[in-house]
């Protein structure tokens, strides 16, 4: 008997018809004898509110918080009373979602009150998303007689507590979920958890970072040892690009756990960057598929990997970010200079993208998002305040309107040449080459570009992916 974790992304939940698709799809896996663990997003657009209504407590604008409890209320309920029928079901999944609205409110006054919403309460009001969509989901199931519970994954998912973006403590993760969700699966069971949400062990609910229910479904599917994990979204794929900057772009029919590793962290959507982790050395096989098109075998993501003819095979990118330098001719041979810029970076909560040194050490750079891009300068800068002060090193330069493209594909490793034919199409486009990076990994070159020239870099080396998938 197979087990399988499924997990439904915002959008494959966020109304009556998408629920009555997962409806469809895990009656089918259940009818076919597999045993099914669902794991829930927020409907589509809950989280952003609830994280707006914290924003609007804390500088006292009651109305609109009240508003948007209100219109998350009508919400939930029209999809309540479209998939299920008149009962006590329906007005018990009412109820709760209801004594969760008033405590949002609550909350919400609290953080009025204070006039600081702190990332603890944060973490507590954007719980609601996924906690309100697993009780609908549960009873929608209920309803067309597959029997399920929802669950709140605090139970199982004990983490630090850094809110916001918390971690689990494995141990103590896993053996809760083996404990309490094996026995309700030989009973048949169906547990809909909510992804996103772990809690401290004190019980204090925290988060695991925006789109980290990819990660939770990954969580469950390593500790009940799932045969497979199907992360259920709203496109057919992992895709060779963004298809909003080349149409063309296809689907990928197989990745490996280190290439969508990469494509997740450069930017493309389909998956958080921490879902592989779990499933990594246990080697369970995802999938990536669409709930609006279920026929569709989506991509396929193993350890296993299948280089493409052309070696690339997606082409991805990050807009918005700027590049970072620093130099000076004090710099040669001083150890500790980049260690200390990378921690006064860190401080400022600047997330480095990707950094490039040359050989003669006389200045190194790195990306970060745009919006980190000053606090990193001023922390770097107040860093290396003495070294700057003897000329040492000069000041952070700082060039914005700058953009990563990156280029994956698993068959770079001990593949000449590679590099070569990306810049030459670099170059037979015109496009300046700013900086390059690549991982000892060999799976992936990054480089920046003048973000005016993205779409036409991303364009061009998608060109070289799609070659392949014809053949
Ligand atoms: N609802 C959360 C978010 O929007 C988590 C998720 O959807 O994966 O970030
Ligand atoms: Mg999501």
């Amino acid at each position: 008997m197979r087990t399988v974790t499924m997990k439904f992304g915002g959008t494959s939940v966020g109304s009556p018809e998408a629920i009555g698709n997962l409806v469809g799809i895990v009656g089918d896996a259940v009818r076919s004898g597999d045993r099914v663990i669902v794991v829930v997003s927020a409907m589509s657009g809950v989280t952003d509110q609830l994280i707006n209504s914290v924003r609007a407590a804390a500088e006292g604008r009651r109305w609109d918080y009240l508003h948007t409890s209100q219109k998350l209320r009508d919400r939930h309920d029209e999809a309540l009373n479209m998939l299920t029928q008149p009962g006590s079901d329906r007005e018990n999944t009412r109820a709760e979602i209801a004594a969760m609205l008033d405590q949002h409110v609550e909350l919400c006054s609290a953080v009025t009150i204070l006039g600081e919403a702190t990332p603890r309460i944060t973490d507590a009001v954007v719980s609601f998303g996924e906690r309100m969509s697993s009780r609908i989901v549960a009873a929608a199931l209920n309803r067309q007689k597959i029997k399920a519970r929802a669950f709140d994954a605090g139970e199982f998912i004990i983490t630090d507590d850094r809110f916001g973006s918390a971690s689990p403590i494995w141990e103590e993760t896993h053996q809760r979920i083996r404990a309490r969700l094996l026995p309700l699966l030989e009973q048949g069971i169906v547990p809909v958890i909510t992804g996103f949400i772990g809690a401290t062990c004190k019980g204090q609910p925290t988060t695991l970072g925006r789109g980290g229910s990819d990660y939770s479904g990954a969580i469950f599917a390593a500790a009940t040892d799932s045969d497979e994990l199907i992360i259920w979204t709203d496109v057919d794929g992992v895709m060779t690009t963004d298809p909003r900057i080349d149409r063309r772009a296809r689907v990928l029919p197989t990745v490996s756990y280190q290439e969508v590793g990469e494509l997740a962290f450069y930017g493309a959507k389909v998956l958080h960057p921490k879902t592989v982790q779990p499933i990594l050395n246990k080697g369970i096989p995802m999938r990536v598929r669409n709930t609006f098109n279920p026929s569709h075998p989506g991509t396929l993501i193993t350890a296993a990997s299948h280089p493409s003819a052309t070696i690339i095979k997606a082409v991805t990118s990050v807009n918005n970010v700027s590049l970072l330098t620093v130099s000076g001719k004090g710099m040669i041979g001083v150890p500790g200079i980049a260690g200390r810029t990378f921690l006064a970076a860190a401080r400022a909560g600047a997330n480095i993208l990707m950094i490039s040194q040359a050989s003669s050490e006389q200045n190194f750079c790195f990306v970060v998002l745009n919006n980190n891009a000053d606090d990193a300068k001023r922390a770097i800068e107040s860093e290396l305040a003495a070294e700057i002060a003897r000329d040492d090193v000069d000041t952070v330069d700082v060039m914005d309107g700058v953009s990563i493209v990156t280029v994956v594909g698993s068959g770079m490793r001990g593949t000449p040449g590679v590099a070569g034919r990306v810049f030459t199409v670099m170059g037979d486009n015109r496009i300046n080459v700013i900086a390059i990076a690549q991982g000892a990994s060999e799976c992936s070159i990054s480089f920046v570009v003048e973000s005016a020239k993205l779409q036409r870099a991303v364009i061009a080396l998608h060109d070289l992916a799609l070659e392949a998938v014809a053949v």
